[in-house]
């Protein structure tokens, strides 16, 4: 038999290699601003068009490629970073594999542009599918700009399995977040379909956190600073009372390189125990910097998992060091959060330096012998006062710092850190279930909810009681915050609160999205609602939707969208938590079509503004409930698919007394 293994062609073999780097336009992105990166650029545009399928492109004023490098680096496992197996020990660079670009360039259609600062001409070279196509000299600038077109023009199998420009672009935006928060001190512009997204010019990390994710951003961070001989960690997290419903805003960099690890997570997690309200997490944005032979950062395609030596440490390290930034700002929550640390010190203080105290004591001093000193004398300031004490050996400078933060924290208790945020059920009703076990457990006792549809279908006679001693305000009952009791003809209803209270405001809401009908109440004044570009370019492809439910938007405009009218459902106080969880929904995946778009925002507005488990509710709002409830079209489910109700005949509960 002859032989029949064959080496693979390269295109080919650049192909199959493409698979694993390139899995979407974002990983272009990705790979392409590292790239720039790494050629020392101190400026970086990024430009793309439909979400990157048809046009990426990444400019950069780095060092620039001479004639044969610019050919070269389209070859397979060609890199300037690496030349021997023990420098990927010792890496400083972003890229070291040199498959990146010999796999764009079996995929797509490639333009390089690029020039070093000794050359007199720059060189132009276009490669389509592994194949050079041309290459001239031309005049550029210093620097390099890669245009990448047509991506997977050749794998149209790929190309169809591309999600919808806005979920492409959404990875387009983490990618170019990662690399743009890791270099804070390079400029970044990205332009999406010819408008500015993002203009981020040097400047430090927080300003670089701040004008990625809007000015809102800076009050709630809290410095994190720890160094030791395993690691150094710089950065911030987020203080528990921003906690978001989402995960969004998470990020760990190491030596400059964005990486995920659960690892670290539980770490950043276990340091917020007992202060975020439940199902809320906390951003970060931790950079660690560690000796780079003590990780490795090879075991994944797409490198974005780290190995560490010495993983425990790092786990304590991190852990402690975050609970102790956040201990310092319980402390200091009621000083002016954008303050730098020397306003720590009480304000007579900052700026001197600190003496050490000499303490010379009068040993014949008899402080009660001075009366005036005793009795405050009214014309002695205090200062004088400290001063005086402190001359005698009695001043102690930590007593007024203490006082101060004393003061805070008293003061705090009632503030920011209230009842909204902190408004979970009380710990008395972690055992309530077992109070009731012997409802659940006896399932004959209960009719499902479409049974009881198809026994009572008059609504009306539900409520109508047998005897007529039962008054009106005996129609529901409130059980442990949570559920909502109403007697009926043949037994009685146990409600969920919550889930009830869903459902109606869902079909509520979705029938004014889909039928355009809603009242609108004006703001006596305009209510200001900063978000991120990226948000507000979210906000920007619903803005007819919420027209149509009854907001009035004076303007969206750079960070800030202007609100003078707010449905007459809601209240002021809502709006900025109906459109924080409309975006929260929103930016995990935009719907492509309106449809679900509309039912994906009933369902967003009817989780935000649905009454919670643990809310008491009077008479009123009870029968309220109950009534709404019955008047939907699907009352037995929540619009996430929960039971709202279940139901106990009179011949059940019966039975439990035999
Ligand atoms: P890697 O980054 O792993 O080395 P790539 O395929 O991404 O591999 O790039 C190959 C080489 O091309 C790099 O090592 C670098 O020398 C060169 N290169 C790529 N992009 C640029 C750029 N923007 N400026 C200068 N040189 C670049
Ligand atoms: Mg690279």
């Amino acid at each position: 038999m002859s032989s029949v293994i064959r080496l693979l062609p390269d295109h080919v073999a650049n192909q199959i290699a493409a698979g694993e780097v390139v899995q979407r336009p974002a990983s272009v992105v990705k790979e392409l601003l590292e790239n720039s990166v790494d050629a020392g650029a101190t400026s970086i545009q990024l430009i793309i068009k439909d979400a990157g399928k048809t046009l990426i492109q990444v400019v950069d004023n780095g060092k620039g490629m001479n004639e044969t490098d610019a050919r070269m680096c389209f070859e397979r496992h060609a890199t300037s970073k690496i030349s021997m197996a023990e420098d990927l020990f010792h890496l400083h660079t972003k890229g070291f594999r040199g498959e990146a670009l010999a796999s764009i360039a079996a995929i797509a259609h490639v333009e390089l542009k690029t020039k070093t600062t000794d050359a007199e001409l720059g060189t132009h070279v276009i490669i389509e599918g592994s194949k050079i196509i041309s290459q001239e000299p031309t005049v550029v600038p210093v620097g390099t700009s890669f245009s990448v077109k047509n991506l997977f023009f050749n794998i149209p199998a790929r190309r169809n399995f591309l999600k919808s420009d806005q979920v492409e672009l959404r990875h387009v935006v983490d990618e170019f977040e990662r690399v743009a928060l890791a270099h804070p001190s390079i400029q970044f512009v990205f332009i999406n379909n010819g408008s500015e997204m993002f203009h981020l010019p040097s400047s430090n990390l927080r300003q670089r956190i701040v004008n990625v994710f809007g000015t809102k951003t800076n009050e709630k961070l809290v410095p994190v600073s720890e160094s030791t001989e395993i690691v150094t960690i710089e950065g911030f997290v987020t203080k528990p009372e921003f906690a978001k419903k989402s995960r969004g805003e998470q990020f760990f960099f190491v030596n400059d390189r964005f990486i995920k690890s659960g690892y670290l997570h539980h770490a950043v997690t276990a340091a917020f125990e007992g202060l975020l309200k439940e199902g809320t997490h906390p951003s970060y944005f931790l950079y660690l910097q560690l000796p780079p032979n003590s990780i490795d950062i090879n075991i994944h395609p797409t490198k974005t998992e780290v190995k560490f030596e010495d993983e425990k440490a790092l786990y304590a390290i991190l852990r402690a060091s975050i609970k102790h930034s956040l201990g310092q700002f319980q402390v200091a929550r009621d000083l002016d959060f954008d303050r730098d640390p020397s306003m720590d010190i009480p304000y007579g203080m900052r700026g001197k330096e600190a003496d050490m105290p000499t303490i010379s004591v009068d040993s014949h001093y008899n402080p009660f012998e001075n009366s005036s000193f005793l009795s405050g004398n009214p014309t002695q300031s205090s200062g004088n006062l400290a001063s005086k004490a402190f001359d005698q050996g009695f001043y102690n400078p930590f007593e007024q710092a203490d006082s101060t933060v004393g003061s805070s924290v008293s003061k705090s208790k009632g503030t920011s850190f209230g009842s909204r945020n902190f408004s979970g059920p009380s710990p008395s009703h972690s055992h309530w279930e077992t109070l009731y076990q012997g409802i659940s457990d006896a399932k004959n006792d209960i009719w499902s909810a479409q049974q009881f549809i198809e026994k009572e279908v008059e609504q009306e006679s539900l409520f109508h009681s047998e005897g007529a001693e039962q008054s009106s305000s005996q129609v529901a009952f409130q059980l442990n915050k949570k559920y909502i009791i109403s007697p009926i003809k043949s037994g009685m209803m146990l409600i969920d609160q919550r889930r009830a209270h869903q459902r109606i405001l869902y079909e509520e809401y979705l029938n004014k999205l889909k039928n355009r009908v809603s009242a609108s109440q004006q703001l006596l004044f305009p209510l200001s609602l900063y978000y991120s570009k990226y948000e507000l370019e979210l906000l920007k492809q619903v803005e007819d939707e919420l027209i149509h439910m009854g907001f009035v938007f004076e303007g969206i405009t750079y960070e800030k969208i202007s609100i003078s009218g707010i449905p007459v459902t809601i209240t002021e106080s809502e709006v900025s938590i109906i459109l924080e969880d409309l975006l929260n929904e929103l930016q995990t995946e935009f719907p492509s079509e309106k449809e679900i778009l509309l039912d994906r925002m009933a369902k967003s507005f009817a989780q935000s503004l649905a009454v919670k488990s643990g809310a008491i509710l009077n008479k009123e709002e009870q029968e309220n409930i109950v009534n709404s409830l019955f008047a939907c079209s699907e009352p037995q489910v929540s619009p996430f698919g929960k039971t709202t109700f279940i139901l106990m005949s009179v011949e059940d509960i019966e039975k439990k007394f035999m």
